[in-house]
């Protein structure tokens, strides 16, 4: 099938080829889809974006004329794609169901012990030629209580390996996970568990009930000094409202992978540019905040799955047959 690749990078390239094996054709591009420049998938009748294109009610009625029938989206996450529209227009959605909950776990946790143990200002420091441990003290991850918001794939693989290290786990989702209730998990009302994590993750999906899920009266209820984790949305947070409780010090750190206003930003090389997102640019100036850029999936083996599945949508789309991939209102 004849497939248009875009917000493609070096590493889509190379990782969506190796698994296709030139059984689709397959057109990359790093063109990131939005209405100015949706006129990009004229002829084809499968597009596979990514995050950061933007596939709202405009643009897939841009490209339903232009004849799209498949989205095949690089991503577990789909809250950039309105599924609703979709749905009328005929077309098909599917996504990476699951390609590796470790990659985000596992950044979750890198995150959670920078912060901690301040590897980043560490690093700094004694390439300068500072030595001294003032401003370096961390504490025990060990018998702390961790709140996990969302205890599906990521969240439970979180809570494995938080497990492992002696954590307390408390969990809040509206469907309880049997795996993690085994390892002791403690399932609260949302607003118990803030109140009583000295960390919390965030590892549910952004939908319109999950949108600035911790609004400024929720992070009020946070511990003073609690840390926060966010490597799933950047909508799960209202932004404003998170700097206004770093300013009044509450909050003891924050990790950042994805940010609420990431699609014109994420995934360019704005070295030689002014970036104008006044908010974006105002967390990156709190000393106990780490913002990276929705880098928690980039791992080889989560790269090889996403190609993989996303081959697989793309073959089993053209031969008729239906999977669990597939995304439906
Ligand atoms: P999952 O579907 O396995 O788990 C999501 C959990 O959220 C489920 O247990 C579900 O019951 C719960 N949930 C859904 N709506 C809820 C609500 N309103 N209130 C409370 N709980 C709710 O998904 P996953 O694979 O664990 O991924 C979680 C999220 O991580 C994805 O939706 C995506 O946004 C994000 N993600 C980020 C990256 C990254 O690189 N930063 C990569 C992959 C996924």
């Amino acid at each position: 099938m004849r497939c248009l690749v875009t917000s493609s990078r070096p590493y889509d390239q190379e990782y969506l080829n190796a698994a296709n094996n030139g059984r689709h054709e397959l057109i990359f591009t790093d063109v990131t889809l939005n209405a100015k420049t949706a006129f990009v998938a004229q002829g084809f009748p499968a597009v596979c974006p990514f995050v950061d294109d933007r596939l709202d009610q405009e643009v897939l009625h841009i490209l339903a004329k232009l004849g799209t029938k498949l989205l095949v989206l690089r991503s577990t996450g789909y809250n950039h794609v309105d599924i609703a529209t979709a749905t009328q227009l005929g077309m098909t959605v599917m996504r990476v169901r699951e390609y590796s909950p470790y990659a985000v776990a596992e950044f979750a946790l890198a995150l959670m012990l920078t912060l901690n143990r301040k590897v980043h200002k560490a690093y700094n420091q004694v390439r300068e030629g500072n030595l001294l441990l003032d401003g370096l003290l961390g504490f025990d991850m060990h018998g702390k209580t961790i709140g996990i918001i969302g205890t599906g794939k990521i969240g439970l693989a979180l809570a494995r390996i938080l497990h492992g290290m002696g954590c307390r786990l408390l969990g809040y989702d509206i469907s309880p996970n049997p795996a993690a209730q085994e390892l002791g998990m403690l399932y609260l009302p949302l607003e118990e568990l803030l109140q009583q994590s000295q960390i919390v993750s965030l590892h549910l999906p952004l939908l319109p009930e999950t949108q600035h899920l911790l609004n400024a009266e929720r992070l009020a209820l946070l511990p003073k000094g609690a840390m926060l984790i966010n490597t799933s949305r950047g909508g799960l947070i209202d932004t404003a409202a998170l700097i206004g409780t770093l300013k009044s010090r509450h909050l003891g750190a924050v990790g950042l992978d994805v940010y609420e206003e990431e699609a014109e930003l994420y995934f360019r090389d704005h070295c030689d540019d002014i970036i104008c997102d006044d908010t974006f640019e105002r967390l990156l100036t709190f000393p106990n905040v780490i913002v990276t850029g929705h880098q928690s999936f980039f791992t080889r083996e989560a790269l090889q799955t996403i190609a993989a599945t996303t081959i697989e949508n793309l073959t089993d789309y053209c031969e008729g047959r239906s999977n669990h991939n597939i995304v439906s209102t």
